[in-house]
């Protein structure tokens, strides 16, 4: 039977888990830490550095038994010198037993403990005596289940060795870099594999030896050059051309809104039509805070992909906002296209069979010529006829793939042009890092009129208080939210939640309309709920974070969030978000804590007053930034395995800084080292970054 159908053993199962199959990444399988076992100390000397750091001595067996206290246990006293350690075994085999019998001589390797019973350790690693000492720190790498330190080890060492590791980096470029310029690719990995005992392993630990700048250096250039070649395979596709001036539908579009376009988002209409008149297809994200009006922008460069004969695609993460939209769009749209015989359509997962069968038909005719929906909108029956434009809103709620599945959607290979929407701004670092290909429209500016949110913070001890303030306000005929969190263990719990205060809330404010919404509810429950709220029957509604993204209802000037400590700052800022949006001043009330008045982390306190501090978006998602650190804004991207396993891009700027100058020149000068180089470094992850 050939090698490669031979079922996978355990060990290469689990190596395959850690991504670990090319030589060259278990090369780059670097260790979590170090263990010193090139010395040897007196049980004496052990005894005064007794820590979590392993020590490492020898000594002399003196008792022996297996003992029944609750569990069988093996315990062995052994001494050096005078000073005597207890090992304390739970699992053992006879073998061990014969191993550590009275009067051998052992080295004893673990963390020693003291305190009241004397010095003793838990199962140490044991062998005999008088062994021959490393002459190396003792790597420790990061593992998985059913794969043993020492076999991992084995398997780096070989990958260390029948890895290419010969130079991609032109010299050209390291002359003139950090210090860790003298360090070659190989020579780096040897050295951090093996390092020498004499080493700072501070140095090693926080990563900023050379051996390990090197490396960060190698990496972030890899990134670099990936991007760079994407952006270079983008020049050679071929966007749909949209003449700009084709038709006058933008202009009637404007003329029917009924408000003035702000100064920004003239400005980045602007920037989005002068790349749809281009050659090539459109890659822009377009960000812009919570409620600064991205969807008529949206609309906009759907008009002009219309007015020159295209089809344009929007799709949304949740079925609620995608209705909005559609709902939103149909009213501005469908007079104006109507008269060519054209439609707006709707896809979304709970549709009737025929209604959903008459969609695919005219989206594949071309009438449907605006598609609004869910991820429906990319599902394999979904043919268009002539795709000019996809628009997807709120980006970052999207993976990987399915960003990618909607840029290919054409069946003739042609790219659509691109609009992304987001108010989560990106990170700078990130931007240069990873959407290097991305063009950036930032709206700005709020539309004239909005008043600002007053956010107040209050004990969960005074949700009693809050109902009757909130019954007063629904009094003088506002509308307000209610939300419940998500509970992450249990959707079950949360529903339960929310259904339990919309019971309560039924039964304080008498009189009033209360609506529940919930993720579980069906679609037309749903609609009809959201319907009342639209058009004010609804006085409250209570809801799971359902509503987070994008619902739009101006009538709604007042937001309770219940257990607000529970959400994410960014998820915070977004459901406050939906207030504030009509004429009257607006108040946000975050409830925090359990009635019975629980302690918050400190992290839940940064972001309560992160969002009482500030309502600008930018600013909060530099706050999130900071509370939560870089590698989460990398979890938005779905990607399975992280991206960057070593450099930092909030610590590493200086290296990213040396990668962006040292890319474009690899790629002109030394194209064949460069490919080298991104295929050593990221493998098939190659296609997660043209997402
Ligand atoms: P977001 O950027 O959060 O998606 P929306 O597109 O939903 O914001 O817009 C929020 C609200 O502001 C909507 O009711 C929209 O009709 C309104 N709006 C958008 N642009 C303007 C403007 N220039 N003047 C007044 N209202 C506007
Ligand atoms: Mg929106």
């Amino acid at each position: 039977m050939p090698d490669t159908q031979r079922p996978a053993s355990a060990r290469q199962r689990a190596l395959r888990k850690l991504g670990l199959e090319r030589p060259i990444d278990l090369a780059l399988h670097l260790p979590l830490r170090y263990e010193d076992e090139t010395r040897l100390l007196s049980l004496a000397e052990a005894a005064r550095c007794v820590s979590d750091e392993p020590v490492q001595f020898e000594a002399t067996v003196t008792h022996q038994e297996v003992a029944l206290r609750g569990k069988r246990q093996l315990l062995v006293t052994v001494q050096d010198g005078d000073v005597q350690c207890l090992l304390r075994f739970f699992n053992f085999y006879p073998s061990q037993r014969k191993q550590m019998a009275v009067g051998e001589r052992l080295r004893v390797r673990g963390p020693l403990r003291g305190g009241f019973g004397g010095l003793h350790m838990m199962h140490p690693v044991v062998r005999a005596a008088g062994g021959p000492l490393a002459d190396a720190l003792t790597p420790v790498y990061p593992t998985t289940a059913g794969l043993s330190q020492p076999v991992l080890r084995k398997a780096v060492q070989a990958g260390l060795q029948e890895a290419d590791l010969r130079e991609t980096i032109p010299q050209e470029l390291l002359a003139g870099a950090g210090a860790w310029h003298h360090w070659s690719l190989k020579q780096a990995l040897v050295f951090l594999h093996h390092p020498a005992p004499d080493v700072s392993l501070a140095e090693l630990e926080d990563h900023t030896h050379p051996a390990w700048q090197r490396l960060k250096a190698e990496e972030l250039l890899a990134l670099q050059l990936s991007q760079a070649q994407v952006r270079q395979q983008r020049q050679q596709l071929r966007g749909p051309a949209l003449m700009a001036g084709a038709g006058d539908l933008p202009d009637q579009l404007l003329a029917a809104l009924p408000f003035r376009l702000t100064a920004a988002q003239r400005r980045v209409s602007e920037e989005i039509a002068a790349d749809l008149a281009g050659p090539l297809p459109m890659r822009r994200l377009l960000q812009g805070d919570v409620g600064s009006g991205k969807t008529v922008v949206a609309a906009l460069a759907a008009c002009r992909a219309l007015a020159a004969g295209w089809q344009c695609v929007l799709m949304a993460p949740t079925e609620i906002l995608a209705r909005q939209h559609f709902e939103r769009l149909a009213e501005w749209l469908t007079p104006l296209l109507a008269p060519l015989g054209k439609q707006v359509a709707w896809l979304a997962g709970q549709q009737k069979k025929s209604a959903r069968k008459q969609m695919l038909q005219a989206i594949a005719d071309g009438s449907a010529a605006l598609v609004i929906g869910t991820h429906a909108v990319i599902q394999d029956e979904v043919r268009f006829d002539r795709l000019g434009l996809a628009v997807i809103d709120e980006q970052h709620r999207f993976g990987v793939g399915q960003r990618l599945r909607l840029r290919q959607m054409q069946d003739d290979g042609t790219q659509p042009h691109l609009l992304m929407m987001s108010a989560t701004p990106i990170p700078r670092t990130l931007a240069m890092s990873y959407y290097a290909d991305l063009d950036v429209s930032t709206i700005d500016e709020l539309p004239p009129g909005r008043w600002p949110v007053t956010t107040r913070l209050v004990s969960g001890r005074r949700r009693a208080e809050v109902v009757e303030r909130l019954r007063r306000w629904l009094a003088t005929g506002a509308q307000a939210y209610w939300v419940c969190p998500l509970i992450e263990e249990s959707e079950a719990l949360d529903l339960r939640h929310a259904t339990q205060a919309h019971e309560e809330l039924v039964a304080a404010l008498p009189g009033l309309r209360v609506g529940l919404l919930h993720a579980r509810l069906p679609a037309d429950e749903k609609k009809a709920v959201m319907a009342g709220f639209v058009a004010g029957d609804v006085a409250l509604l209570v809801s799971t974070t359902v509503i987070e993204v994008g619902v739009d209802v101006p009538g709604a000037s007042l937001m309770v969030i219940e257990h607000a400590e529970r959400f994410g700052l960014s998820q915070l800022h977004q459901l406050r978000g939906r207030v504030g949006r009509g004429a009257a001043a607006s108040i946000c009330v975050l409830l925090y804590g359990a009635p019975d008045g629980g302690r918050l982390s400190d992290t839940a306190r940064q972001r309560l007053k992160a969002m009482v501090e500030t309502a600008d978006g930018f600013e909060i998602a530099r706050r999130d930034l900071a509370i939560r650190g870089p590698g989460e804004f990398m979890g938005a991207r779905q990607s399975g395995t992280p991206l960057l396993r070593f450099a930092d891009l909030a610590e590493d700027e200086a290296l990213l800084a040396w990668a962006r100058e040292a890319a474009p020149v690899m790629l002109a000068r030394h194209p064949g080292q460069a490919a080298r180089h991104v295929a050593r470094w990221l493998g098939t992850r190659m296609e997660y970054l043209k997402a």
